[in-house]
């Protein structure tokens, strides 16, 4: 619809000019810095940043009604630069104008209500899948990714940067994505990425290739090629595009954003469960709803619940101690995992992950904030029963899930409750681990037993004449054919018990 036609009083609204007054600010000494140039950890201490918007106050001499319409109404306007993350223009990017964003087809994923019998199976929550699969490099890491890509876009803009090399480490999503938004910039930009060797699947290897981005590949685990990257990046001109870098945080908030939207901004009894990796995403969850909070735009924060392995739970292991005070981080040595995507033992946004948590607490009054761990067995079997229901849940959505269900166990969600899964990429990426659960060649490491009841197998269907088969190239006569499809077709009927209709 175009703008003459909406109500007259949020015409004003809905194209928004840059404005707001962006700032790096430090978790550690508090340092704050003007961000017209590329910054990952503070030039001070060395710690992690977050943006912040100086002017946000601003935001809230407009009602949280109004800001419901805003956005409410946007989704209806055809400008490519606000179908995406940046419909919440606001509260993702101010100072970025319309001209530098970048859109391919990020965010807005659906949100799924789940499969009745799948929900009875869980342990009877109301829950949906939040479909991130469904974003173009098939991850949410692509929501991140536009958000930096088109603040790199801003900077080379208005000259201030130019033949940029974007590098990141990555379990294979992160890489997907950071290739692909590159590669849509060409030439002003190009990627290089560092994944551990034989640690990313087939089909997430197969992404930054297809995309055009040098591909090194490095022995060791992911937490080895994010020091490497790390060093590339204090030594060298690159443009880091790992979660260290707080503007992938930022594009991420919106996954907040669209569920207070699409639930009409009514967060009470909401529970939204995320996997944990390197904790980037479970900051930006948290960002974004404390956000619409403060601007009055939802009248409540939702309980978040992160999961995580038990071959790489750092983040659970510090929260299990209940006294603020005395806890401690450790990283841990990773165990193999099929949430390959979250196998991650020294998550880099740990500071973040505790600065918002106190304050996500603090602001809810209560804990709000929960942690869980399952096992790879529950990952593997609740991934494998979500697809069989209706869902395209990747490892990382099965652990999602078999968190809820745990959650549910121990009482931090009731039936009162209504979860929202985040299903975090498409199953497709991780199809090599259903193989190997399927065909049982799963490594011992993993310690996944495959259920028999699960495992679905290909039939091979032969006719009673091993000789008078089709191939390429040679097809069987009429009359042959005849037999050939008589055969075939009585076999598979026979598999599927089925009976003859009488014509
Ligand atoms: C990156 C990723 C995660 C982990 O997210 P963090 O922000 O690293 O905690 C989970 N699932 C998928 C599919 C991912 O790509
Ligand atoms: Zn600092």
């Amino acid at each position: 619809m175009k703008v003459d036609n909406f109500p007259k009083d949020i015409q004003q609204f809905l194209i928004p000019e840059p404005k707001g007054e962006l700032f790096y600010q430090c978790l550690g000494c508090d340092a704050a810095y003007p961000i017209n140039e590329l910054l990952y950890v503070c030039p001070k201490c060395g710690q992690v940043l977050l943006i912040h918007n100086r002017n946000f106050d601003e935001l809230k001499k407009i009602s949280g009604k109004t800001w419901q319409q805003i956005f409410d109404y946007r989704r209806m306007l055809n400008i490519p630069a606000l179908k995406g993350i940046y419909r919440y223009h606001e509260f993702i990017g101010p100072n970025i104008p319309l001209a530098s964003i970048i859109y391919l087809g990020e965010g807005h994923t659906p949100i799924i209500e789940a499969n009745k019998k799948l929900q009875d199976k869980a342990g009877g929550i109301k829950f949906y899948y939040k479909n991130d699969g469904q974003n173009p490099s098939a991850s949410f890491k692509d929501r991140g990714m536009a958000s930096a890509l088109s603040y790199i876009k801003y900077l080379i803009d208005n000259k201030l940067a130019s033949n940029i090399i974007a590098v990141c480490a990555s379990t294979g999503d992160t890489s997907a994505s950071a290739a692909l938004y590159a590669s849509y910039l060409t030439p002003d930009i190009k990627s290089a990425v560092l994944l551990p060797y034989k640690k990313v699947t087939p089909q997430q290897l197969s992404q930054p290739l297809g995309s055009g981005a040098k591909v090194f590949e490095i022995p060791g685990v992911f937490d080895d090629c994010m020091k490497i990257v790390e060093k590339l990046s204090e030594e060298y001109p690159v443009a880091l595009l790992n979660s260290k870098n707080a503007w992938r945080i930022l594009g991420q908030e919106s996954y907040s954003y669209e569920i207070a939207q699409d639930f009409e901004y009514e967060m009470q009894d909401k529970v939204v469960v995320v996997p944990i990796g390197n904790a980037g995403n479970i900051s930006a969850v948290m960002n974004g709803f404390l956000k619409f909070y403060e601007a009055g735009i939802i009248n409540c924060l939702p309980k978040v619940i992160g999961v995580q392995s038990e071959h790489a739970d750092p983040v659970y292991r510090y929260y299990l101690e209940p006294d603020k005070n005395r806890r401690v981080f450790k990283p841990v040595t990773v165990k193999p995992s099929v949430a390959q995507a979250a196998m991650i033992g020294n998550p880099v946004s740990m500071p973040r992950v505790v600065a918002i948590v106190n304050k996500y607490n603090d602001i809810s009054g209560r804990q709000n904030v929960f942690f869980t761990q399952v096992t790879e067995q529950e990952i593997m079997d609740w991934s494998l029963e979500a697809n069989r229901n209706g869902h395209i849940a990747c490892t990382q959505g099965g652990e999602s899930l078999a968190g809820l269900v745990n959650a549910a166990k121990q009482g931090i969600i009731t039936n009162k409750e209504i979860a929202i899964v985040d299903a975090t990429a498409h199953a497709i990426k991780f199809s090599g681990f259903q193989d190997q659960y399927f065909q049982k060649t799963i490594d011992k490491e993993y310690e996944i037993e495959p259920n028999q009841n699960l495992i679905n197998l290909p039939t091979l269907v032969m006719p009673e004449n091993h000789e008078k088969i089709p191939a390429q190239g040679k097809p069987l006569s009429d009359e042959d054919f005849k037999i050939f499809a008589g055969d075939i077709s009585r076999k598979i009927a026979a598999e599927l018990n089925l009976e003859k209709t009488n014509s």
